[in-house]
């Protein structure tokens, strides 16, 4: 894979550029949200500060904590299942759903099982999976991926769902009315939940203490699927776990306002032990997540509630869409987390991004997105996956910069070229970076040269 897959497809989708304006505005829309509704709260960076502070101490004593969990989940009547890595995780609910000869299956949004590609394996194996978050559903019928982590179908107009839904749902062709589709969308799910056997849910938040986890949608659609059916299953990454009940609090009310800038998530579900006659499971899993624990400079990225301030805030995100980085968490987070997983796949998209940092100052963990970004530039230049042509321009670089004659050779002949041949430096096979900008006109001198003539004059006078 090149390292410009991440620009490429950037540019497919900057193509459309009515729907790249739409999608970059609605975005910031819901960052100004999130600005707002953090201003609410006076104690806001205290809370930032003591989430970063709950996660980083869970995470240096993530085993004893996960252990704990263990123990009171099992005490509730839950069964627990530890999952390696994604193939495992699959095996594992495959199992279940063949121990119970279950056929009719529902799923609330879960970013783990699209890490693990779940829907995929379980498609293979003959048994569908119907998403029931609105968003979720509408990719799932198009046959795509979600492009961002809260907010799946962002990158759709209403224009498309409607298309959508005429072809799956036979709702009226062209009729774009939002509270039609949504009507149609509701009663199409709705005989799904009511024939479902098994239920899948992700988790936002695993309390040690008490061996229950805590389920946020604005939908309901996680609580509906779970208390239909007769069997549920709960995923979660090792990351998931915080130490007390008590600590939740500072979660959820950072969680709802980083993410829609809402105060509060319309449904966060406590979920404890399996209701008379249900089977409850959780699977926790690895996935790459111990290797990222062990590496000093990325071991805070686990931090991470998924809130996805950072995507709206960013400027790359907004502009190249959530496909661009062909992972199934995207964004700047997603361009640290993921490198961990595949460097050679992902080494382009800790390059997707300007460095500005405002993902660093939105997140609500305080996770330092920008430098996590930086530092991975160079584990992957050092490691040879920044690619051939670019390895090359890098050395030529340091070595014209680390020699003073030669650099000024080099800026003579560059403004020359550019005088003589500008269309040479605007050719967007031989200089990507300009394919979206103007060249600059080239000035007469160096700046070494107008210093030198100005200081002589400067001297005279
Ligand atoms: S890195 Fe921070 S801002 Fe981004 S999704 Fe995670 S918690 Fe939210």
């Amino acid at each position: 894979m090149s390292v410009t897959d991440h620009s490429r497809a950037a540019a497919a989708f900057i193509k459309d550029e009515k729907r790249t304006d739409w999608h970059d505005e609605t975005l910031w829309f819901v960052r100004e949200k999130r600005d707002r509704a953090a201003h609410t709260v006076p104690e806001w960076e205290t809370l930032r500060q003591l989430a970063s502070d709950i996660k980083d101490h869970t995470l240096s004593e993530l085993d004893s904590y996960l252990s704990l969990f263990e123990q009171r989940a099992i005490a509730n009547g839950i069964k627990v299942h530890w999952a390696a890595d994604a193939k495992e995780h699959n095996e594992i609910i495959y199992r279940i759903i063949k121990e119970n000869e279950v056929r009719r299956i529902v799923k609330s949004k879960s970013m783990l099982t699209e890490e693990c590609h779940l829907n995929e394996f379980l498609v293979q194996q003959g048994v569908e999976v119907i998403d029931t978050d609105l968003g979720e559903r509408i990719v799932q019928l198009r046959k795509e991926s979600p492009s961002h982590i809260v907010l799946p179908a962002i990158h759709l107009k209403k224009e498309d769902v409607s298309a959508t839904f005429h072809e799956h749902l036979r709702t009226e062709k062209g009729n774009n009315d939002p509270q039609y589709l949504t009507e149609a969308a509701r009663q199409h799910l709705r005989d799904k939940f009511i024939q479902s056997q098994l239920a899948i849910t992700g988790i936002n938040f695993a309390i040690a203490e008490t061996g229950g986890f805590v389920v946020c949608t604005n939908e309901g659609n996680a609580d509906f699927g779970a208390h239909a059916a007769s069997v549920h299953i709960a995923c979660m990454g090792i990351e998931k776990v915080i130490p007390r009940a008590a600590d939740l609090g500072v979660f959820l009310r950072l969680l709802a306002r980083s993410a829609t800038g809402q105060p509060i998530t319309t449904y966060s579900s406590h979920f404890h032990r399996p209701r008379r006659g249900q089977q409850m499971h959780i699977v926790i899993v690895d996935n790459g997540r111990t290797r990222q624990l062990g590496r000093s400079d990325f071991r805070s990225s686990l931090k991470c509630i998924r809130c996805a301030a950072c995507f709206n805030t960013c400027p790359v995100y907004r502009k190249s869409g959530g496909h661009s980085y062909h992972n199934a968490v995207a964004g700047p987070i997603g361009a640290i987390l993921s490198p961990n997983m595949d460097m050679k796949k992902n080494a382009d998209l800790p390059f997707a991004s300007t460095l500005c940092g405002s993902c660093t100052n939105v997140c609500p963990v305080k996770i330092d997105i920008h430098n996590q970004l930086w530092k991975w530039r160079q584990v992957l230049a050092t490691e040879g996956y920044t690619g051939k042509d670019k390895t090359f321009m890098m050395r030529v670089m340091a070595t014209i910069l680390s020699h003073p004659a030669l650099y000024r050779f080099a800026g003579y002949s560059g403004r020359w070229l550019l005088r003589l041949f500008p269309g040479l430096f605007e050719s967007r096979k031989l200089n990507p970076w300009y394919r979206e900008r103007e060249m600059p006109v080239a000035p007469a001198n160096s700046f070494r040269q107008w210093y030198f003539k100005n200081k002589q004059k400067n001297h005279s006078s």
